[in-house]
């Protein structure tokens, strides 16, 4: 047939062109559109650009003769190299998962869109759901549980396996004293090709050329661009780390930044792997006796209960999300932070997380959240900002995922649509949560002078300027009340509205 099926760079998995889950006929042509302009809007992370790429070529590279890889400027311009104008058949494309591409696509009257893949919920399903939920406040505890029981993912008959749906308190050690006491095996970590080579080329000559920017570092690519690779990374993960993932999920150790996390965000997010398969491997880990149920449940949670949530507020709460300010937040982000370095910062864990950054674009969900992320909000920075530099800034980051997750559950700019408080504290927490404060020159006690943690400072600055807001918050009203038992208050908000960064 003359009819193409378009693949966006985050459609490179097997479910994408699968005719038995509503995709593609299956000899149909396949386009796949390499869009510079893309890397353009943005000052992107070079690793993240070149794992885009890497994988978007390997995956022609695999499709051979079906796929016709166009090298364009924008979407606009490859489609009309590769279709015509005015194509007689029509082009299919999968949901794509950005409301800009979504509405490109809509705009175009010769493609049909398919439903969305590699999501555990459809988009009316959770309409339903959500609708019947209330639309100022959804909670994921709830979507998740009601994942679980739809899904049938670790469940006993009706009932949560092990009898708790919620594992949580098991999930919150402090690290162990050293990284070595964690005894986990080092994550996968892929063997470059010479397709990795051209890309490099390619960027190299872009930023020669003065026509794209980046930050960050290239080194060798640390995450899969195949589905070979990215099923080799899963293996790996859930037979050697996964069983240490649950305890330690929310730790910080300077000597491991990655500790038993699983590093496939970003194989996820291009596609490479589908959800599914990889919670069913965790359960059957646990079924089997091989790894602890608190492990399993963590690992589910995170991927249908957190991933799927994400996607689904994504869409649900529309267009206009991405521009809530509920703090009124406007400060811009310094430049030391925009181009990750560490340098600008005193203050140890920052320094580590943006080196981790700088150095390989991710890290886990404890340094983005709390670390990363709740400086940005005490110290009130434009959550558009920031949700614009984690997105430029992180292998993983798009659109679906970076919006809900930073304007929702990092910036609490939605005031509390998608999470019941903000996640922001004290150096208290990042003390007990890591080893990254004992050789920091702040101390996490205080909070005034020379030796303030900034976190420490920031939290109770943040409580202050926010405080008609939080006193009223079950999660928060305690908290605040703190402030009242602050006899060096004003002397803290007067370092603080001196702060420069
Ligand atoms: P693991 O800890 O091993 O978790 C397993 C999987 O669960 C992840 O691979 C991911 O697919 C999924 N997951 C867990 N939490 C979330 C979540 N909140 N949202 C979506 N998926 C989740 N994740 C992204 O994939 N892309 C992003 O752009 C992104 N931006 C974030 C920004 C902020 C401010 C915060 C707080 C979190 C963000 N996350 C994002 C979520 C999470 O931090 C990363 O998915 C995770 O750290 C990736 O590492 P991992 O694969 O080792 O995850």
């Amino acid at each position: 047939s003359g009819s193409h099926h378009w693949l966006f760079g985050d459609q490179l998995g097997p479910h994408f062109v699968d005719p038995a889950r509503g995709g593609p006929h299956r000899d149909a042509p396949l386009l796949m559109i390499e869009a510079r302009s893309v890397f353009r809007r943005r000052r992107f992370h070079r690793a993240k650009a070149h794992l885009i790429l890497s994988a978007m070529r390997h995956r022609a590279a695999e499709l051979g003769d079906r796929v016709t890889y166009v090298k364009a400027d924008t979407y606009r311009e490859g489609l009309r190299e590769a279709v015509g104008d005015k194509p007689g058949a029509p082009v299919t494309v999968h949901h794509p998962t950005s409301h800009a591409a979504r509405a490109f696509v809509d705009s175009l009257p010769f493609v049909r869109v398919l439903p969305a893949r590699g999501f555990f919920v459809t988009h009316d399903e959770f309409k339903v759901w959500a609708d019947g939920h209330g639309t100022k406040h959804l909670r994921q505890e709830d979507f998740y549980r009601w994942v679980r029981q739809t899904h049938d993912l670790l469940m006993e008959g009706d009932q949560p396996a092990g009898g708790r749906w919620n594992l949580d308190h098991d999930n919150r050690e402090p690290p162990p004293k050293d990284a070595a006491d964690l005894g986990v095996p080092a994550p996968y970590h892929p063997r470059e090709s010479e397709i990795d080579d051209e890309v490099r080329a390619d960027l190299d000559r872009w930023e020669r050329d003065g026509d794209v920017e980046f930050v960050g570092e290239d080194g060798p690519r640390g995450f899969p661009a195949t589905r070979r690779e990215a099923l080799a990374a899963l293996r790996r993960f859930v037979e050697h780390r996964l069983a240490t993932f649950g305890a330690y999920e929310d730790a910080v150790l300077a000597e491991d930044m990655t500790m038993s996390h699983s590093l496939l965000s970003s194989s996820l997010n291009l596609g490479l792997l589908d959800p599914a398969e990889c919670v069913e491997r965790a359960e059957a880990r646990w079924r089997s006796g091989e790894v602890p149920l608190n492990s399993a449940e963590g690992f589910v949670r995170q991927i249908a209960g957190w991933r799927e949530y994400v996607w689904h507020v994504y869409w649900y709460f529309g267009t206009t999300y991405r521009t809530s300010n509920t703090l009124r937040h406007r400060a811009p982000l310094p430049d030391w932070f925009t181009e990750l370095s560490p340098d600008g910062t005193d203050a140890n864990c920052l320094t580590h997380a943006l080196k981790q950054v700088r150095e390989t674009g991710w890290t886990h969900h404890i340094p983005r959240l709390m670390i990363l992320g709740s400086y940005a909000l005490q110290r009130g920075w434009e959550p558009r900002a920031v949700t614009d530099w984690f997105h430029r800034s992180f292998v993983d980051g798009y659109d679906w995922v970076m919006v809900p997750n930073v304007v929702g559950m990092s910036q609490y700019a939605d005031g509390g649509r998608m999470t019941t408080k903000p996640y922001t504290s004290g150096g208290a927490y990042i003390d007990r949560m890591s080893d990254l404060c004992g050789p920091c020159r702040f101390k996490p006690s205080v909070r005034v002078g020379e030796d303030a943690c900034p976190f420490t400072a920031g939290y109770w600055n943040f409580l202050h300027r926010h405080r008609d807001r939080f006193e009223h918050n079950a999660r928060m009203s305690q908290a605040v009340r703190g402030l009242d038992r602050l006899r060096d208050l004003d002397e803290l908000l007067e370092q603080e509205r001196g702060r420069r960064d």
